[in-house]
Formats: C-alpha cells, sequence, structure tokens
C-alpha cells in the first residue's frame, strides 16, 4: 500500500476528537486492508511489531533532527530553532519538506511496506557506526516523503503519532467492520487481543468473520501479555460487599510485577511492561526450575527485595535498579536479593487457566511450588468472612514492611490488561498517584544547569493534562535517592519545546507524587491541581497506558469532599 494512504488515514483520524468518529473512519479503513497489508495494524499504533515484542522504534528527537536535516538539506540549527518555536517536530518535518518540494522531486514513491522495512532494521543495528546506519535508513524514507508523509513518519520515528487511537479503537473499527457492530462479539474480541497481545493477527482471523477462530486463540508460553490490574477497595467492608464472601486475602508485597513463563529448561521473565528481564534476575529462573513441578506454565508474581543481615523487606526502591541494569549482574544478586511471591497462574502444562475460578488457580500454585523463604513462595494469604481477621492479617503485613493487603473473589477469571474489580487493594496511605513529568524550568543558583519544578499531568483517554508542578521530595545530587540531576539525565533527551526557561517535555518519566489535597483549579487543563505535591518515587515500572487517569482524581476528589465533610 502507498504510505501516502495510511498519511491520509492518520490525518482523517486526527482531524476528530470524537471517539465514535475515529472508529468509523478507521473501521472503513480495515474493511478494505487487504491481508497482505495488515502489519499496518501495527503502524497504527506507533509500532513495528506486536506489543509483546520488546523492539521498538526507539529514535531520540536529537537523530530525528539529524536525519531531517540531512533530507531535506536544512541546517541541524536551523530544524532545531524551528521545532523549540513550534513544539512538534513532525509539524517542521512537514514545513521544511514543503520548501524543499518546490525544488526537487520525489526519488521514489514511498509504499508502507518499505517504511515497515526500513523502520524495522533500526531495532537490529548494535555496535560500531549504528547512528550513521540509522541516520540514512531514516533519511531514505525521508527523502521520498511528501510533507504529509513527513509529518506523520517523523511522528511515528520519535514515538509520538498524536492521532488517538488505542487499543479500544482498533477493537472496535474491527468490530463494526467485520461483526455489523454486534456487541455479543466484543468480549470475543476483547480475549482474542487479550490472548495474543498481537494486533496483526486478531486483524487476519477477524478480516474472514471467523468469530469461532477467534475463540480458539491460545494464551503462548514465552509471549508475555498485559496483567491483570487492580481497583481500589474504600474499606474492607466495602471489599466485602463487592468481593463476595469468603474472599482471599493477600499480602500485597512493595516490589515489581514478574510475569514468569516457563516451557521445559527455559525461563522467561517479564515485567508489568512487558519487559525481558530475564538476564537481570539469573537466581529467578533457578528457583522456578528447583522448587515448581511442571513442564509449561506462566505465573504471576511480585519480587520483593530484603536485606540480606536483617531479612527485612525492603522498599521498592531499593532493588528497582535491578529492573535496567545490565553489567554487574552477579554483584547486585548477592547485594540486592529478592524473594518471588506467586500469586497467581496462568497456564499449566498445556492448559490456559484464565477462564478458572482464582480458588482453583491459587490451589494449583500451592500444589506445585515447594516454598523456600527468601527464594520463591506462594503469596501468604488468608480465606476468610470476618473482617477483624482481614484487620489482623493487614496489620502483620504492614509490620513486615509490605504495602498492605489484596482482596480477591475467589470464583473470579484472570483478565489480562484490565483494572477489573477482582482484585481491590488496601493501603494506609492511598493518597498517591503515579503521574508523567510533561514539563520543567531550567534551574537558577545552585540549579542551574539542572531542570527544576517540574510540571505533572495525569490521562485521559490518549491526552496528558496538567494537574501540578513540584520540585519538592528531590535532593540535590544522584547518589542519594530521586534528585535533580538524575530527573536532568533522563528528561533533557526528551525536550519538546523550550521559551525562555520553560522546556516542554515528551511523556514517559512517570514519578509516584504523594500530595495534601486536591483543589479545583482554573490554572491547569484537568480543572483540578495537587495542593503540595510531593515526589516519592520513579515508576520505572509502569507503562505510559496505566499511569493515573483524571477520572481516579476526580473520584478522589469526590472522596476528600466526602471526608471533609465527614469530619468538618
Ligand atoms: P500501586 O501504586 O498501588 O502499587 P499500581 O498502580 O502499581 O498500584 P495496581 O494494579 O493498582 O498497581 O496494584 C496492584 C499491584 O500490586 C500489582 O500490579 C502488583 O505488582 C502488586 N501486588 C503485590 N502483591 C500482590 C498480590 N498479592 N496480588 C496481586 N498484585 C500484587
Amino acid at each position: 500500500m502507498l504510505y501516502s494512504k495510511l498519511a491520509k488515514l492518520y490525518h482523517e483520524l486526527s482531524s476528530t476528537p470524537k471517539r465514535l468518529e475515529k472508529i468509523d473512519i478507521l473501521s472503513k479503513f480495515l474493511e478494505l486492508l487487504s491481508e497482505r497489508d495488515s502489519n499496518i495494524l501495527y503502524l497504527l499504533e506507533g509500532n513495528i511489531y506486536p506489543d509483546y515484542d520488546e523492539r521498538k522504534i526507539g529514535i531520540s528527537n536529537q537523530l530525528a533532527i539529524k536525519a531531517l536535516s540531512k533530507s531535506t538539506g536544512t541546517p541541524s540549527k536551523k530544524v532545531q530553532e524551528l521545532w523549540k518555536k513550534m513544539g512538534d517536530l513532525g509539524e517542521v518535518a512537514e514545513k521544511i519538506t514543503q520548501t524543499k518540494k518546490q525544488t526537487t522531486l520525489a526519488s521514489q514513491t514511498l509504499t508502507t511496506k518499505k517504511v515497515i522495512e526500513n523502520l524495522r532494521k533500526l531495532p537490529e543495528l548494535v555496535g560500531k557506526g549504528t547512528i550513521d546506519k540509522k541516520i540514512s535508513l531514516i533519511t531514505e524514507l525521508l527523502t521520498s516523503a511528501t510533507p504529509q508523509e513527513a509529518l506523520y513518519l517523523t511522528r511515528t520515528l520519535i514515538g509520538d503519532l498524536r492521532i488517538g487511537v488505542q487499543e479500544s479503537t482498533i477493537k472496535y473499527a474491527m468490530l463494526k467492520a467485520f461483526f455489523k457492530d454486534n456487541k455479543e462479539y466484543e468480549e470475543t474480541l476483547q480475549r482474542a487481543i487479550d490472548r495474543t497481545n498481537d494486533l496483526e493477527e486478531v486483524f487476519k482471523i477477524a478480516q474472514k468473520g471467523k468469530i469461532k477462530e477467534l475463540e480458539k486463540l491460545k494464551l503462548r508460553v514465552g509471549k508475555p501479555i498485559k496483567a491483570m490490574l487492580a481497583q481500589k477497595a474504600e474499606s474492607i467492608e466495602q471489599g466485602f460487599k463487592s468481593l463476595g464472601t469468603p474472599l482471599a486475602v493477600e499480602y500485597k508485597y512493595d516490589g515489581f510485577r514478574l510475569l514468569i513463563h516457563k516451557d521445559k529448561d527455559k525461563v522467561i521473565l517479564f515485567t508489568r511492561r512487558l519487559e525481558n528481564v530475564t538476564n537481570q534476575f539469573p537466581e529467578v529462573a533457578e528457583y522456578v526450575k528447583e522448587y515448581i513441578k511442571g513442564e509449561s506454565f506462566i505465573l504471576d508474581s511480585e519480587a520483593v527485595g530484603y536485606d540480606k543481615k536483617t531479612k527485612k523487606y525492603t522498599d521498592f526502591q531499593a532493588i528497582s535498579q535491578r529492573i535496567r541494569r545490565k553489567y554487574n549482574i552477579d554483584k547486585l544478586r548477592s547485594s540486592l536479593p529478592v524473594e518471588v511471591n506467586v500469586f497467581d497462574i496462568l497456564y499449566y502444562n498445556g492448559k490456559s487457566q484464565l477462564d478458572e475460578p482464582f480458588e482453583k488457580r491459587t490451589e494449583l500454585i500451592r500444589k506445585i511450588l515447594t516454598p523456600k523463604p527468601y527464594k520463591i513462595i506462594a503469596s501468604k494469604m488468608i480465606i476468610t468472612s470476618d473482617k477483624k481477621e482481614v484487620e489482623k492479617f493487614y496489620k502483620a503485613a504492614l509490620k513486615e514492611n509490605q504495602e498492605g493487603v489484596m482482596l480477591k473473589n475467589l470464583k473470579a477469571e484472570y483478565k489480562p490488561g484490565r483494572r477489573v474489580g477482582h482484585m481491590l487493594k488496601i493501603k494506609p496511605d492511598q493518597r498517591d498517584f503515579d503521574l508523567v513529568i510533561t514539563g520543567a524550568e531550567w534551574g537558577t543558583g545552585k540549579r542551574k544547569g539542572w531542570l527544576s519544578s517540574f510540571i505533572l499531568s495525569c490521562k485521559k483517554n490518549s491526552e496528558y493534562l496538567e494537574i501540578g508542578k513540584t520540585s519538592t521530595g528531590l535532593k540535590e545530587k544522584k547518589e542519594s535517592g530521586l534528585s535533580y540531576e538524575q530527573l536532568t539525565e533522563l528528561l533533557k533527551p526528551l525536550i519538546e519545546k523550550e521559551e525562555g526557561r520553560i522546556v516542554r517535555i515528551k511523556p514517559k518519566i512517570i514519578v509516584a507524587v504523594t500530595y495534601q489535597e486536591i483543589q479545583k483549579s482554573p490554572n491547569y487543563k484537568s480543572g483540578l491541581a495537587l495542593r503540595f505535591p510531593r515526589f516519592v518515587a520513579l515508576r520505572e515500572d509502569k507503562p505510559l497506558k496505566e499511569i493515573t487517569t483524571l477520572g481516579e482524581i476526580e473520584e478522589e476528589f469526590d472522596n476528600q469532599k466526602k471526608e471533609n465533610y465527614a469530619y468538618g
């Protein structure tokens, strides 16, 4: 297919903010899409492979600027200046391509096949000369691009497509295009997406209208799927009410989520962001092989750090550096040990467990796992209908430095990737949000050269809305916790626009933030503002899609009003 056709679709999609109109536009496009071009499904979300695949385009703004400069003959400095002025590198690409196009003719017509081919070569490049090779692959595309194609190509490269299409938009568009918008089939389609995590694979079957074939799509060991997420319980009583009794109560461990896949001798570990961290945690693979019976399985768990000497559990921040570390693994393994707490099972010896009730799944875990404290255990759990018992268990969890408890419906299935009400979390301090940094100010005085005063945003559909500004909670230097220095290093490559000291930042870095109160505010687009926000931690384990939504903050705002009323 011609890339210009896809660029036109992107344009149409971004021209309307209305979800239903987007679905309509997309469904018409999908109806006519041939199987040959089915990998376009990835491009619709700005990807080149299925969600489960780690190979991402990963081009920095600076590299894209170099390629734009080379392909249009515009000096880098000029591209940079235009970018600072316009704030969107895609629009800059469109503008400078327009100027260029008046003097030269496109060297070849771009096809989606060629675009995907070149983009897929990018993550494969390693070693000497990588940068030059990347620039030449991108330049090859950009020199052939029309202004509109250059706009979307550039946005795709830097991972910021801005067309407001999410996985659910694509699901509804497929439902409309291939199943006459029959809502009865929505769940089947969703399940097919959940189990494969591969939109192209689902599209190819859906396109033929084969609902029965979609039902047959299965989980596969080695291909990560999105983990099931929790909601909050306001109280134990509310937990009982919404989950039924008896229910399971487990420790809510303060670590990071680890999905464990095993097939014969091979163990693969994935984080909640679906990153493969097998190499970072060699001991976990050993524990899994040694202490869990079974040919093949997929487990859901939380890895928690503990102090080697005192055997006390540490918080997530203490071990978070192990997730990204590529070197000195053995040293870290011994200085920052983890205990794996298995709390769910999704697949066992050739059979999916997703539709089994939780009581069966948790029973199976206990049957196949030989507990080895400080290595691997089944999560601590009680089954009860008694509020007092839950309270006692909750206190014990907090005493052991854990975050609180999870209440779980014994009859519920496992729903990948969804914040369903099957498990509810109870924590003492629930007043924290996971927000993304979308702006900052260059510091002055002793903070000169560092970014300070960070703008925080929550999410509403595919938009990021500002809700607060802070630098409280940050240390000066890197050695001692989250610092100005560390944040500046992380954010500098993400700067999109500068006006005086104010910079706009591409949403990528997620931070947990506490606050004293939520207020109404005309100053922020979200309509709300956090009073006295304070940084708690970096959330490197969390995907952008799962940050706190405006809806959740509004809910908290309503709760706060009720509390104030009760105490006032
Ligand atoms: P929070 O910031 O409260 O940890 P979150 O947004 O990271 O929440 P939620 O899905 O809301 O994630 O809370 C559930 C998280 O708690 C899971 O992702 C998992 O990592 C962790 N967890 C710890 N112990 C358990 C357990 N026993 N069962 C399920 N999840 C657990």
